[in-house]
């Protein structure tokens, strides 16, 4: 008998066994909108030019090699991406209290950033928005965290966010709670707080004394536009908080399987600054010793050379306005067939997902009816729509709730 037969089989990961069934249907028309990833109007992945450009010249350069990169990865990656997300002007970054380590994506951030806060800072209870990205739960347990708390976000029936209930539940929360903030395009429900309501969150969480980690996974890919994406970052370094940031550059570059992220730090004294980075160093080396360096290498040329920073800017551009555009088309579609309920939330919100307010049931039936793969939480992928089937989709919409 095998010493592993005491193994229990785990759950499957929704996300990717939608993906699994969509690949093995054979149905001509089905379409796959569960997938975290954008897609070009012919339904396909895109690689951005920019990234090839930038390939190009880095396979040419002969002066590269494959050495170790250092522990908390190439500090020309990191110093551009943390400029980025605080900003040129930013004064943590000119007083010496920001700094970025090189991480394995967005997970790898905040894997480490668990890690670092439940080993150095005994922090023992972490919050997510209701709902939130199911990965925040195993990533923050399996970082040493003993509890998982919730703090109310969506509103089912405003189709909104619940900020009364939010503001309430951190409220509750006891003091050195971590919080985790989405920084933009909030996934699964596209639903941001106003730069009002940050301020209230900022309030609450300043009073209760709790610590914000804020996950940008989305920066430029929720507005098209780098800096406003960042707003609720910048507006939390600019009231005087310390704070960890989790960014990836997943989305916004394209580099999905590259696992190249970025884990900002702010603090309010730059003489903590060195001993943090020791003990980061330590969690590193203990988990994965040091990081790849291919998609650094194109992170970095891309931020620090103004021509192929513009180009960059344009490919995003073109992200977020084929997303807005299928957004209205969507809306349109099933408001023209008089589909019952309210669209208006379908382009009010922002980012790749949009939460339909389509129920389990609802959600099941279009996949098993309609061969349309979605996440049982009514979540779509706006860009897995196209002008070849958002008639398609809408009308399945339409059927569903009917
Ligand atoms: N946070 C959120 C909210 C996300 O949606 C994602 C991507 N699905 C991530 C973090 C991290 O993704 P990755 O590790 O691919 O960068």
């Amino acid at each position: 008998m095998s010493v592993f037969s005491a193994v229990k089989e785990g759950a499957p990961i929704e996300v990717f066994a939608l993906t699994k069934a969509y690949q093995d249907d054979s149905y001509e028309n089905k379409v796959n909108l569960s997938v975290g990833a954008y897609r070009t109007e012919k339904g396909v992945p895109w690689v951005l030019p920019v990234v090839w450009h930038a390939e190009k010249v880095l396979v040419a350069d002969e002066t590269l090699n494959k050495e170790y990169l250092p522990v908390l990865g190439l500090e020309k990656f990191s110093a551009a991406a943390t400029k980025m997300l605080l900003g040129d002007d930013s004064q943590a970054i000119l007083e010496n209290r920001a700094f970025g380590i090189q991480t394995l994506s967005g997970t790898g951030s905040l894997r480490v950033a668990a890690e670092f806060l439940a080993r150095q800072l005994g922090y023992r209870t972490y919050y997510v928005s209701v709902p939130t990205w199911e990965n925040h739960n195993l990533v923050f347990k399996n970082g040493g965290f003993l509890e998982g708390k919730t703090y109310r976000y969506w509103d089912a029936n405003r189709r909104g966010l619940d900020i009364e209930g939010m503001l309430d539940d951190l409220r509750s929360a006891p003091e050195n709670a971590v919080i985790i903030l989405h920084s933009c395009a909030h996934n699964p429900t596209g639903c941001d707080p106003t730069q009002e309501q940050w301020k209230l969150i900022a309030d609450v969480m300043e009073d209760r004394k709790l610590f914000p980690i804020l996950d940008c996974a989305y920066q430029g890919f929720a507005s098209g536009d780098l800096d406003k994406d960042a707003w609720a970052v910048r507006y939390f370094a600019s009231r005087g908080f310390e704070f960890l940031c989790c960014q990836s550059f997943a989305k916004n570059f394209g580099l999905y399987n590259e696992r190249i992220g970025n884990l900002t730090c702010v603090v309010k004294n730059p003489d903590v600054v060195k001993n943090v980075k020791s003990q980061l160093t330590l969690i590193v080396r203990g988990m994965y010793s040091n990081p790849p360096s291919h998609g650094a290498r194109i992170v970095a040329y891309v931020l620090t050379d103004s021509q192929l920073f513009e180009e960059w800017k344009g490919c995003i551009r073109i992200m977020a306005s084929r997303v807005i555009e299928m957004r209205k088309s969507l809306r349109e579609a099933l408001e023209k067939l008089g589909t019952p309920g309210t669209w208006e939330h379908i382009t009010s919100q922002i980012g790749m997902f949009s939460y339909t307010g389509l129920n389990e049931q609802q959600s099941l039936h279009m996949t098993n009816n309609y061969h349309i793969y979605m996440l049982k939480s009514g979540r779509i992928n706006m860009c897995g729509l196209n002008p070849n089937n958002i008639d398609y989709v809408a009308k399945a919409i339409y059927e569903t709730v009917t």
